[in-house]
């Protein structure tokens, strides 16, 4: 699915609820709602029947010639893209990179935990707006102690490293062995 089409379709506008067509997927009875921070999208996997839920982070930036642009956040790694791909099991939605990479785990539980402690701590610094892997940790806010503000810059990059280590963990043995033989994914 692109960000293109599901604009077209009305799909990304807060307070749209409905149901999505999507020819040729192997899944069925594709339901969704959006709101000005998430899409979320269900379907029936059609191949053993199951339910999956997935909730797609919104993210805007400001366009050339005014207005903004949305993107979609990857469920998986939270990476700024235009389009989502289905695996072929119907069970994942994600980004070309993840699927280059990644091998899918059903449960993507700490990954949510950690990018909602991340978010958090920025937030923590005065961050406004959406919060994604390419946004700069704030300056100090003022008033806010040196140590403090240091303290939660150190509690951001262990949670980055934790997502990291999470990312990688998901990979399996040989595709990691590649990428550090330096050859392309
Ligand atoms: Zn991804």
């Amino acid at each position: 699915m692109t960000v293109h089409r599901l604009r077209e379709l009305g799909v990304i506008h807060p307070g749209w609820e409905g149901r999505l067509l999507w020819g040729g997927a192997p899944c069925r009875d594709i339901r969704g709602g959006c709101t000005d921070r998430a899409l979320t999208i269900e379907w029936i996997a059609e191949a053993d029947g199951q339910s999956i839920a997935v909730s797609i982070p919104l993210s805007r930036s400001p366009c050339n010639y005014g207005g903004e642009r949305t993107w979609l956040l990857c469920p998986i790694c939270r990476r700024r893209v235009t389009t989502l791909h289905l695996s072929s099991d119907a069970h994942n939605l994600a980004c070309r990179h993840c699927y280059n990479m990644t091998y899918f785990t059903q449960n993507t539980d700490d990954m949510n935990r950690l990018h909602a402690k991340r978010d958090k701590l920025f937030r923590r610094l005065g961050a406004k707006g959406d919060i994604d892997r390419n946004t700069q940790i704030p300056r100090r806010p003022r008033g806010m102690w040196l140590m403090t503000y240091a303290q939660i810059i150190g509690q951001i990059r262990a949670t980055e490293n934790a997502l990291d280590a999470a990312f990688l963990g998901m990979v399996p043995a040989a595709i990691l062995e590649r990428c550090r033989a330096g050859a392309p994914s």
